[in-house]
């Protein structure tokens, strides 16, 4: 099965926690503080593998976790940082945030790309000793990994697309000018693959050619119209189109030609914007009025012309010819630029699904709410302007509220996830 679309979650490791500790030496009566800082947790790193052609693995595993940094320890030792999660996905990958569709990431060239950036590792106390805290007896916790839930997309990479209907023969022309070796029949449900083959030129010169499924084949096997192979030739930068010019199939070549490219801004319009080049097929079989009919259409369209037969590759030479001299004057297969989240925006988000419960028990107020954790880390309550974002934190998430509407009064112990606090208005 060609599976090219997969959601998938992934998460970033934590950092490790920094470590209190204290100097211990036989005859040394008390030691500075000596705990190390935690390591840094794993990040998801995204790599193309050539090796993949199909997303597949994504619908059978469905989450990534990247390992934590550890924990820092006595002496002064660092913790270990956490090795990366390498995802390995098929060129030409976009992974999309899910939840606001943006693009993170196009996984078309062989850098590596950061998905989920492991969190820092926590300080240890031996970075909180100072003149007037000499006994430091906290160290920080380690932040937390990001963690995102994102959609895989393959989009394959190539120059040039074929698109037409089924039965036209699409798949029988790029076996005929590639190696590739894509399904042909005179049946219509035949290529439910893309299929992308290389077209060469000369020793010097080569381009990828892509076959993909007709708009309508694949119907029956409920992969809808087809116009979700659209997608595998979004990044091309010429489409050849081809229609039957015999007309054996009973249809008409102008109007299969129409259908088509309507479906194409359906789909996209810049899909439909990208220059086209139309391929009149099974010329061996076809009439010279019908073949004309068809020239003269692409005259009026300002859209070079090429009668051609496929099957005795009869016109095939001059149509690659002219195919790789359109693409010199062509910009490079399209790319796409990610979309950054803001720090912003991460953190609305994480505030946008803050469900709380609070319990009065012997007096103290428990405030549970899981998603205050992560902010909670982060914290430090020796610093002013710190401990004023977590207020508003609280505020802006309702909590303050409710612990008003419960009665809280001025000087009531608060106990938010372990942490607690007197109630001050
Ligand atoms: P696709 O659905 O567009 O990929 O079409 P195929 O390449 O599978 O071809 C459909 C049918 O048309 C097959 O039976 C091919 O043998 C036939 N065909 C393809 N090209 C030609 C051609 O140039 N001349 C003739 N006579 N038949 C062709
Ligand atoms: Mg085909």
């Amino acid at each position: 099965m060609f599976v090219d679309k997969a959601k998938i979650k992934i998460k970033a490791g934590n950092g490790g926690d920094g470590a209190v500790s204290f100097h211990r030496e036989k005859y040394v009566a008390s030691g500075g503080p000596d705990g190390g800082n935690g390591g840094k947790g794993g990040d998801v790193i995204f790599v193309a593998d050539d090796n993949f052609s199909s997303l597949i693995d994504f619908r059978y595993k469905r989450k990534y976790v990247a390992k934590n940094g550890e924990n820092g320890g006595a002496k002064r030792c660092t913790g270990k940082s956490a090795d990366d999660l390498i995802i390995r996905v098929p060129r030409g990958t976009v992974i999309r945030d899910a939840q606001s569709g943006r693009i993170m990431a196009d996984i078309s060239s062989d850098e590596p790309q950061v998905i989920a950036r492991g969190g820092r590792g926590g300080k240890g106390n031996m970075n909180f000793a100072s003149s007037t805290r000499q006994i430091p007896r906290f160290a920080k916790p380690g932040y937390p990994g990001e963690e995102y839930e994102v959609t895989l997309e393959l989009k394959l990479i190539a120059d040039v697309g074929l698109v037409g209907f089924p039965n036209v023969g699409k798949s029988t022309l790029i076996s005929s000018v590639s190696a590739a070796k894509p399904k042909i029949a005179n049946y219509h449900f035949t290529t439910l693959t893309p299929v992308l083959g290389v077209v060469k030129i000369d020793e010097e010169r080569s381009f990828v050619m892509a076959d993909i499924p007709g708009l309508i084949e694949g119907a029956s096997d409920g992969v809808g119209l087809g116009h979700e192979f659209l997608r595998h030739v979004e990044r091309c930068r010429l489409i050849v189109h081809v229609v039957d010019a015999s007309g054996i199939e009973g249809r008409d070549p102008i109007e299969d030609f129409n259908i088509i490219n309507s479906e194409l801004e359906n789909f996209s319009e810049e899909l439909a914007q990208c220059p086209q080049i139309l391929a009149a097929n099974k010329c061996d079989m076809a009439d010279e009025e019908q073949i004309e009919r068809v020239r003269r259409f692409a005259e009026e369209n300002d859209m070079p012309f090429f009668a051609i037969s496929a099957a005795t590759t009869q016109g095939t030479r001059e149509l690659i010819n002219i195919i790789a001299q359109e693409l010199e004057k062509l910009p490079p297969v399209k790319a796409y630029e990610p979309e950054p989240i803001s720090q912003e925006e991460l953190e609305e988000r994480a505030l946008s699904n803050t469900r709380f419960e609070i319990e009065i028990e012997d007096g103290i107020y428990y405030v549970d709410a899981k998603w205050l954790e992560p902010i909670m880390r982060t914290i430090n309550i020796d610093d002013y302007s710190s401990l004023q974002y977590f207020q508003q934190v609280l505020r802006r998430s309702g909590i303050i509220d409710k612990l008003e509407e419960m009665g809280v009064e001025e000087g009531a112990t608060v106990n938010i996830m372990g942490f607690e606090f007197d109630y001050v208005r």
